[in-house]
């Protein structure tokens, strides 16, 4: 594919101050921005790529979200089955709701087009400051501030040159670019790794594989998107490698291991918010603990960052209560997301023959309907239209 980030004397400098910038144009900074069309404000978006030219996923998301977010001309594949499969057998749900695959291009595009904000190609490459103009908590102190950054601005480094702007938003995936101070990084964060290949092929189901023999801590999937299929392996321990692993699941499956895609993905929330910035999607930990579903979510809670900003355009709010009542908006959500780590850390413990028996109590309908309708209400698309 022709990278289309720009080169060389493309770079010219940026020197910007739009009301709103949003770091990162991947699902949850392109969320933020659809929030803001029609608030008036200036919003800038800036991505090291291209607007949807590098895929962050697997790019299968449920689908009644893809229809609340008014992107479904993006959708591949719907997928209405999900099977388990272990060493000693499998279980197949049919789920209250569908999951469907999509085309990540088209989807950026597709939001891209319900926002009225501004792109410019950089890399984001630290907050603006230089260490010795921020306290030792990370702050940054008035004196320290950058020349041309107003108070209560935030500074923002690129390649390009400087940023500043009132409201900054973080949605840069893992990396928590924005961040003050140390920032923890895998192997040591709380974080898993996933690796995935994109043959041709087909199938109805979204498999998944939870199989030791593949993967010690974490599971294997086949999605299928109309003619492609995505076969990866996560993991949930980061200095476990999934290399070998996704070979060794595209030779089970008899695809062919081509056209690699893979990153980090998070699986404990962080701070939502931090040195006056606003974190949302993965830069938050917003990206499911279990499952490492991290569309949807980087979805609801990029919405629901920008509905606090839209109201500090407005002059409803201060930029201090929005950053409050965000905060306490994510945090609100730790305990559903510390119960889906407990369990992402316990089934590695259940012995393969239990946990198959467990799958298939789960196949009967009552439960399916009821343990999958509490896993979409934790993030659920009802979310986007409401505001
Ligand atoms: C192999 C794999 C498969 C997955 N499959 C699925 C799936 O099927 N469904 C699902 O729900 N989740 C899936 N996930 C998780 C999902 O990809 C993430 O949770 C999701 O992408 C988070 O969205 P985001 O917008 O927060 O961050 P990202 O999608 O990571 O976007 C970050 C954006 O910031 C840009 N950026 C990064 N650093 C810089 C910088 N320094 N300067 C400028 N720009 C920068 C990037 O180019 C990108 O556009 C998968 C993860 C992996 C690793």
């Amino acid at each position: 594919m022709r990278r289309r980030t720009l080169r060389g004397a493309e770079r010219t400098p940026l020197d910007e101050h739009p009301d709103v910038l949003i770091c990162g144009a991947s699902f949850a900074g392109l969320a933020v921005a659809r929030e803001l069309a029609g608030s008036g404000a200036d919003v800038l978006v800036v991505d090291r790529y291209e607007i949807g030219e590098r895929a962050t996923s697997a790019c299968a998301a449920p689908t009644p979200w893809l229809h609340a977010m008014g992107v479904e001309r993006a959708i591949r594949q719907e997928i209405p089955y999900m099977a388990f499969h272990t060493p000693h057998g499998s279980a197949r749900f049919r789920l209250p709701w569908s999951w469907s695959s999509f085309d990540y291009r088209e989807l950026c595009r597709a939001l891209w087009e319900q926002t009225d904000a501004r792109f410019e190609i950089a890399t984001v490459t630290s907050p603006g400051a230089a260490p010795e103009a921020r306290d030792p908590a990370g702050r940054l102190r008035p004196a320290g501030r950058a020349a041309g950054v107003a108070d209560g601005e935030t500074p923002v480094s690129t390649d390009r040159g400087a940023l500043r702007a009132p409201l900054v938003v973080d949605a840069l995936g893992w990396r928590r670019v924005l961040a003050p101070g140390p920032n923890v990084q895998p192997p040591d964060a709380a974080i898993s790794r996933g690796l995935e290949v994109h043959p041709h092929g087909g199938g109805t189901d979204l498999d998944i594989w939870i199989d030791r023999s593949l993967v010690r801590s974490g599971y294997a999937w086949s999605v299928p998107a109309d003619g492609e299929q995505r076969v990866g392996v996560g993991s949930y321990e980061p200095r476990d490698h999934v290399k070998e692993p996704t070979r060794e699941l595209a030779r089970r499956l008899d695809v062919d291991a081509v056209r690699y895609q893979g990153n980090w993905f998070p699986h404990r929330l962080r701070a939502a918010t931090e040195d006056g910035v606003f974190f949302a999607g993965d830069s938050a930990g917003h990206c499911f603990p279990l499952s490492g579903e991290g569309i949807r979510t980087a979805f609801y809670f990029g919405i629901a960052c920008g509905r606090e900003l839209r109201a500090v355009v407005r002059g409803e709010a201060s930029r201090d209560d929005a950053l409050a009542r965000y905060d306490a908006f994510s945090a609100a959500h730790a305990p559903a997301f510390a119960r889906a780590l407990a369990v992402q850390r316990a089934i590695p413990r259940i012995p393969p023959r239990a946990l198959t028996a467990l799958l298939g109590l789960m196949g009967r309908e009552r439960l399916c309907r009821r343990a999958f309708s509490w896993y979409l209400e934790q993030a659920h698309p009802r979310f986007a239209s409401a505001g």
